[in-house]
């Protein structure tokens, strides 16, 4: 079956009430935050949702995705390609108010005024929070390996902190 490009964004509670699935794609040159945090996005990332209600009748979302991306060695400063998955599960935060008491098992996404969860930039957050905090290559593909301890890798400044880079968002 072919995959489908994922809906920019999708109505939580009703796609929960009819439990859809998506078994898509995001193209990389929507992930540009991503692309921001790293060398490069070097592939489409698959993307893997299922809406449906719990017990209590709330409605979340369990997801899982995968993408390939150019990280920069900061051992050798060679670039290196580095695939990945995140998997996640979320609520829609519907009142803001509820943000205390959310229930612990999802995380919270936060809908647009037209009750609508933004699924790229879910999926994006996620893939850039799972980016290694020091990229490397495997030892045995590092040709920098062997010159150095682990004590004395240099942490590059270059790189931007994928935190720093979801911080400035929710601003
Ligand atoms: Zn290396």
């Amino acid at each position: 079956m072919q995959k489908v490009k994922l809906p920019l964004t999708v109505d939580p509670v009703r796609a929960a009430q009819k439990k859809l699935d998506y078994d898509g794609i995001i193209k990389a040159e929507l992930l540009e935050r991503l692309a921001a945090s790293t060398q490069s996005v070097t592939r489409d990332a698959n993307v893997t949702l299922s809406f449906d209600l719990d017990q209590r009748r709330l409605a979340f979302m369990r997801g899982r995705a995968d993408v390939e991306v150019t990280l920069t060695c900061q051992r050798c400063q060679e670039g290196f390609q580095h695939e990945y998955s995140v998997e996640f599960c979320y609520s829609p935060l519907l009142k803001p108010e509820d943000a205390d008491d959310f229930p612990e098992a999802y995380e919270p996404a936060d809908v647009d005024e037209n009750g609508e969860i933004n699924l790229i930039q879910i999926v994006e957050d996620e893939l850039i929070l799972e980016l290694p905090q020091v990229a490397m290559h495997d030892e045995a593909d590092c040709k920098a390996s062997g010159n150095m301890t682990f004590g004395e890798i240099p942490v590059a400044d270059e790189r931007p902190n994928p935190f720093a880079v979801l911080k400035n968002l929710s601003k």
